[in-house]
């Protein structure tokens, strides 16, 4: 895939950091957080979100786009539309109806866990994995390190946002998993 494929224009990017909103402090104190939900409310900044997210994966084939539970199904749902492929919800624990597979993650402070349906993926299958942003990579480390259990062959992680202070995407990377990001911010 050339580097041309990859890259995001300026006014794009533009277009997607106007339409962030940031919310100092919450949910606790220190925290800036980047909220999508101006971005999904703004018809040309979502679509074109969707738009860059799936280009470079336009034309190839993707069985499923794997989405983490909140934000991630929004976006991941709008992806797998657009790429034809289905959709996998990865979803806090006691909250699928079918028997699942879990996984252990680490949050800032302590640890979650995370599950999906353990027929939702089959040995060999091509899988986007997309959430709205990525901060620590604890969350996205989990659910790459699921699928792969289930046999996913995971082509790439996408996100809208990168906090690259906190180091996601290298975390990402040091595990062989292709990381796209459409925007940045500063700190955390
Ligand atoms: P992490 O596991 O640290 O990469 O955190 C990623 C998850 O937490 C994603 O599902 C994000 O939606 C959420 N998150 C973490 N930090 C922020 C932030 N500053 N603003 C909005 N959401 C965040």
């Amino acid at each position: 895939m050339g580097e041309s494929a990859m890259m995001v224009d300026q006014t794009l990017k533009e277009t997607l950091l106007d339409s962030i909103r940031t919310i100092p402090d919450y949910p606790k104190p220190g925290i800036m957080f980047r909220d999508i939900t101006t971005l999904l409310g703004n018809p040309k900044a979502f679509r074109r979100s969707v738009d860059e997210l799936v280009h470079p994966y336009a034309g190839t084939k993707i069985d499923q786009i794997a989405g983490i539970e909140a934000r991630g199904f929004i976006l991941g749902g709008a992806v797998a539309h657009q790429l034809s492929a289905g959709f996998v919800p990865i979803r806090k624990k006691g909250k699928l109806p079918y028997e699942t597979v879990r996984i252990a993650y680490s949050l800032e402070y302590g640890v979650d866990e995370m599950e999906m349906h353990k027929d939702a993926v089959s040995e060999g299958e091509k899988v986007i994995l997309v959430d709205d942003l990525i901060a620590t990579g604890g969350t996205a480390e989990g659910a790459v390190k699921l699928l792969r259990r289930m046999g996913a062959d995971i082509v790439a992680a996408c996100f809208v946002i990168d906090l690259p202070d906190l180091g996601g995407r290298q975390k990402l990377e040091d595990l062989g998993v292709t990381v796209r990001t459409l925007v940045e911010f500063e700190g955390d």
